[in-house]
This record gives C-alpha cells, sequence and structure tokens, in this order.
C-alpha cells in the first residue's frame, strides 16, 4: 500500500459526541484517483463551499483493505475509486452507505450509478472511460478488429497485446462480455484472446499502445484516457507513438463500446456525511465535469455537459455508442470471470 498523506486526529469531538455536535468543516476523502490534474477538482470544492478536503491516496485495492482495517473507526467520509468491479466490491463488503440525492439521480444516467434501493444507491459513477482498441495501421485492416469478438478471431493470431487479465479494467471488459453474451461464448473468447496473443500480458495500458508503436504487437486494448494523455503530451516522442497507431471504438454496429466508471460513494461510518454528500454533487456540477473531460480526458456523465478536449473528440469524433448495461451487474461479473482466466490460462 502506497499512502501520500495520513490523516491523524480529525473529528475526534464528532466521534465522541455522536450526533449531537455539528459536523466539522473538512471532509476525509479516501482516492484511488491516481491523477494530478485532479488538484483542481479539490481546490474547486474548497473553494465554493469552504470545506476543507483531507486526503489519502492509495490504489483501489489498498482504499479498500484499509476501510475493513479501520472498521467503525474509520476517519473516511467519502471513497473514490476508479473501476466497477472494485466500486461493487467496497459495496457488498458493507464499505458504503446508501445516499439519496435528486442532484445526483437527475444527473447520472440509473446505468452508471448502484442499484437503487429505498434508501438510495451505495455508488455513484461520476465519469466514464471507453475501453478502446488501437492497431498498427500497417499491419491491419480497421475492419478486422471493430468489435470486442474479432479481437479472438483466427486472422489476429499473435497480434494480440493487452494488460494482466485479472487486472480490474480488463475484470470490467471481460464481466461486460458475460452480460451480453453468457457464459459459454465468453469463454471462448478468453481462450481465442490467449491464443491470439503476441506476447504474454505484462505492463499498464500506455504499454500495449507502445507495444503497437514499436512493432512487438499489432493490436492492443486500453483505456481511451491513455491514449488522449499521449496525443496530448508535450513529448513529441508520446505523440509520435499517438500518430502511429489507429484508434478503434467496439461494436458501434452491435451494443456499443465498453465503458467503465471512476466513482464514489460515502463510507459507512462517515463522520461529516452531509460534506460527502456534497462533494459528489460537486463532482457532477457542469465546472467539475469539464475538469474529468479536459483535466484528464474521461468523459462526463453528467448529461448536457459539452465534451470539450481536442484529443477526445479527434478519437470518436465527438461521441460514440457506448454500451447500455448496468455497471453495477459488469462488478458482479468478476468472481465468475476469474474461475473463466483461470481455467483458460489468461494471466
Ligand atoms: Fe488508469
Amino acid at each position: 500500500m502506497r499512502f501520500t498523506s495520513l490523516i491523524t486526529g480529525v473529528c475526534l469531538t464528532a466521534g465522541l459526541a455522536g450526533n449531537v455536535l455539528a459536523q466539522s468543516n473538512e471532509l476525509n476523502l479516501y482516492s484511488a484517483r491516481h491523477y494530478p490534474t485532479d488538484e483542481a477538482l479539490y481546490s474547486g470544492f474548497t473553494q465554493a463551499t469552504g470545506i476543507k478536503i483531507n486526503r489519502v491516496d492509495a490504489d483501489d485495492a489498498g482504499i479498500l483493505a484499509r476501510l475493513k482495517a479501520e472498521g467503525a473507526a474509520s476517519p473516511a467520509d467519502l471513497v473514490l475509486l476508479v473501476d466497477a468491479s472494485r466500486l461493487w466490491r467496497a459495496e457488498v463488503d458493507g464499505l458504503f452507505q446508501p445516499v439519496k440525492s435528486k442532484v445526483l439521480e437527475d444527473a447520472i444516467p440509473e446505468h452508471l450509478r448502484a442499484k437503487a434501493t429505498p434508501e438510495g444507491s451505495a455508488w455513484f459513477g461520476l465519469s466514464t472511460r471507453a475501453r478502446i482498441v488501437v492497431y498498427d495501421k500497417q499491419k491491419v485492416a480497421r475492419s478486422d478488429v471493430d468489435t470486442y469478438e474479432k479481437l479472438a478471431a483466427p486472422q489476429n493470431k499473435g497480434k494480440l497485446c493487452i494488460r494482466s487479465g485479472s487486472h480490474p479494467y480488463n475484470l470490467s471488459l471481460f464481466g461486460a462480455m458475460l452480460e451480453h453474451w453468457g457464459t459459454e461464448k465468453t469463454q471462448n473468447w478468453l481462450s481465442g484472446l490467449v491464443a491470439n496473443l503476441a506476447r504474454a500480458p505484462k505492463g499498464g495500458d500506455t504499454d500495449q499502445i507502445k507495444g503497437v508503436a514499436s512493432g512487438e504487437c499489432a493490436i492492443a486494448v486500453t483505456n481511451s484516457y491513455y491514449m488522449a494523455r499521449l496525443m496530448r503530451s508535450t513529448n513529441p516522442d508520446d505523440r509520435a507513438v499517438a500518430e502511429k497507431v489507429g484508434v478503434v471504438f467496439p461494436d458501434q454496429a452491435g451494443s456499443g463500446t465498453h465503458v467503465n466508471v471512476a466513482g464514489g460513494g460515502v463510507a459507512r461510518n462517515a463522520k461529516n456525511r452531509d460534506n460527502a454528500v456534497k462533494f459528489l454533487e460537486y463532482l457532477v456540477s457542469a465546472q467539475a465535469q469539464n475538469h474529468f473531460a479536459n483535466g484528464n480526458n474521461e468523459w462526463p456523465v453528467a448529461k448536457g455537459v459539452k465534451l470539450d478536449n481536442p484529443a477526445l473528440q479527434a478519437m470518436s469524433g465527438g461521441s460514440f455508442k457506448s454500451e447500455l448495461i448496468p455497471v453495477s451487474a459488469v462488478g458482479m461479473n468478476q468472481v465468475k470471470i476469474q474461475r473463466m482466466l483461470d481455467q483458460v490460462g489468461f494471466k
């Protein structure tokens, strides 16, 4: 686990006196968003509300482990995670509490939040990222990679690069396919992907794009923001990598490209619950949603927010068709998917 800051001694009075005392003017945030440009989000909220944010940064797994270890004594008010399967895991492990908010319900499409109960939803998607395909324009015809299904087709043997099958981004992609296709087709597809690998899975998404540019791979799978980051980089080498590869949003003629969410939920034992809800609501405001698009090359979730990002525009032509299955179902499928990956030998 890596933590860059620690919370010490906050909200002691609220903890001792229960709900009688007013909440503090602070918000204790556990965040897995590993993007330096997010500073603008936090300072924007503090400026607008006067609420100070104390932040703990760690990866998704580290945050979940920490919340479990801290139990009822946890100072966490709000938790931000960057993947549907992790959000689902936190929900079923009882780490969130339901929130009912008209602002959130009006802004966020239903399939991008946790299943609603009468008490509300356990978590909310705040931005989306598409899991796209990039390919070597010299060696591969776009029509050979324009669906996820074709990634496992015989014509693509020895061409595919992808990060570890068990990485949450892939567990969510494969979980979505299980939702679309059912068990048998998904398992055959996963075994086809293994058969088509150009090399054993290694590295992150950016490494897969670079593998295509260097010629080691002809096809790769990546989250859209890693590609946009290369396109917008100040380093000419990065831009050269981006220029070498073609981009496909798979399944535009079918059920749409798989999208994952980054999102957040109010911690089970939040002492500053109202501040946490306020911050979630701030994150779906036009200002914050624009930041997700411009600062970190993600797509806004809020309806009616205009996309203002040249790389995303260039990549998708401004918009694309995304799948509409509930992201909560995708999370739920991860246990089955992990079993399939073991069976087909997808490391
Ligand atoms: Fe990422």
